[in-house]
């Protein structure tokens, strides 16, 4: 069977954590989407992992990680996250890299870069790591597979053919210097030898796994408001964040998804430009000082190093995004951040055009759209590493509780801190 694990907002929601946590019971975790610009921030007993590309389950020996088709793959940037982890102690993980998967190439990487400059000040603050230019070529279908590298005269082929139309942008659009088909072939090739050992038929040995009645974690980044189709349109990635896309990025059957497991944070935090609409920020000191408590080492990316912009907790973001992922259970992290607040306040409802509702709009509705904030107690106390649910202060379960009750899904797991075992598990929690 199996589970997915996905976000419910904008990403950085501690998927990571709960990935790992959830993997100890697992027999295979899949990467089925985005490619290495975003990060999920893992503290084990080797240390403290920040992976990009690789999946979560990479530190357990009994699972296999797959890196499904669906994935933007950046075989030198996988490459050098396995050597740093194995250099960390970790032993050579079991790992397949589907065949199917499609290459980021440098010119992706160059083109966001040469794209990003071109808009100036109305950029979208992308990562510039390539991933919008990969997933319009692979819908254009000039994109190369891995197995493509296994076929010189095709691989020669397809090079070609996605070059000249790159070179008429680079040099006619961007005003930059054109690419060189040989030189890209022959780093194709020396990637080919870096990834050889891992390649295989993830398709297959996914339908086996699951005809073996193993159970297979599905590991999602960024989350639901990120998603090219139901998310903040266009502020958004270039692939699907939804849970639902695992039947094609992974991939695996609708039927065998079991649990969808959307992790949100305790409070918002969003690493996306000022430009986007983050209803229920927090700015100022009141922001800065949430931002130095939140998360391990304060809310900043895990790639990018950028601030995180951090706000209360969006309830209709949030109850849109459980609805989108199709969850059947929430995961609550990060409640040991907010010990220090006499109040905390939960974003319930949107004002817009004088109207208030609780459904999460299109993006032009969205960008008039102002907070209707209810306010709660705070417990002021340390809750890290409680794992005892009900050991939790009675304010703190009346957040959670609270929470629960606007989001509409059971929270079944609250996670009190960063380390892998300080979570506190409801009694509605099922594995
Ligand atoms: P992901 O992309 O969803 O995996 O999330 P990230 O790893 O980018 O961000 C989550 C941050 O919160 C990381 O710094 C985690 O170490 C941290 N974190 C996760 N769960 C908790 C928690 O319960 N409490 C605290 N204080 N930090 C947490």
């Amino acid at each position: 069977m199996v589970k997915a694990i996905v976000g419910a907002n904008w990403g950085d929601e501690g998927k990571g954590k709960i990935t790992d946590l959830l993997a100890e019971t697992s027999d295979v975790v899949v990467r089925f989407q985005g490619g290495a610009n975003a990060g999920h921030t893992i503290i084990n007993d080797y240390g403290r992992f920040a992976l990009h590309i690789l999946p979560s389950g990479i530190f357990y020996p009994h699972i296999t990680n797959v890196i499904g088709n669906g994935v933007a793959l950046d075989p030198a940037k996988l490459v050098a996250e396995l050597k740093n982890i194995m250099a960390q102690g970790v032993p050579a993980p079991r790992l397949i890299v589907s065949e199917r998967a499609q290459l980021l190439m440098p010119y992706h990487v160059l083109q966001d870069g040469y794209e990003e400059e071109r808009l100036g000040g109305k950029a979208f603050g992308s990562t510039k790591s390539g991933i919008a230019p990969f997933y319009s070529d692979k819908y254009a279908k000039t994109g190369i597979q891995v197995c493509d590298l296994f076929d010189g005269d095709r691989l020669w082929e397809r090079l070609n053919r996605a070059v000249e139309l790159k070179n008429v942008l680079f040099e006619h659009l961007y005003h930059k210097p054109a690419l060189d088909v040989k030189t890209l072939y022959d780093q194709l090739l020396e990637y080919r030898e870096l990834i050889r050992p891992y390649v295989g038929d993830a398709v297959g040995f996914l339908h086996r796994a699951l005809r073996e009645g193993k159970t297979v974690l599905l590991e999602g980044q960024l989350g639901s408001m990120k998603d090219p189709d139901l998310g903040i349109v266009p502020m958004t990635t270039s692939s699907h964040t939804l849970a639902g896309y695992g039947c094609v990025g992974a991939p695996v059957p609708p039927t065998a998804v079991r649990d969808v497991i959307c992790v949100t944070k305790a409070y918002s935090s969003s690493v996306g430009s000022s430009t986007e609409p983050f209803i229920s920020e927090l700015l100022g000191p009141e922001g800065d000082e949430l931002r130095r408590r939140g998360g391990d080492k304060g809310e900043f990316g895990a790639t990018t190093g950028r601030p995180r912009r951090v706000g209360w907790f969006d309830a209709v973001a949030t109850r849109y995004g459980c609805m989108v992922q199709g969850a059947t259970q929430a995961a609550l992290t990060c409640l040991d951040v907010l010990g220090y607040l006499d109040e905390i306040k939960v974003c319930v409802g949107y004002e817009i055009d004088g109207e208030v509702t609780d459904m999460f709009p299109t993006t032009p509705r969205l960008m008039r759209a102002k907070p209707v904030f209810e306010t709660l107690p705070g417990w002021k106390s340390d809750v890290r590493g409680v794992t005892d649910y009900d050991a939790l202060p009675a304010n703190a379960k009346g957040y959670v509780e609270f929470l629960e009750r606007h989001i509409g899904v059971p929270i079944t797991i609250v996670s009190t801190g960063p380390k892998r075992h300080e979570i506190a598990l409801r009694p509605t929690f099922s594995l």
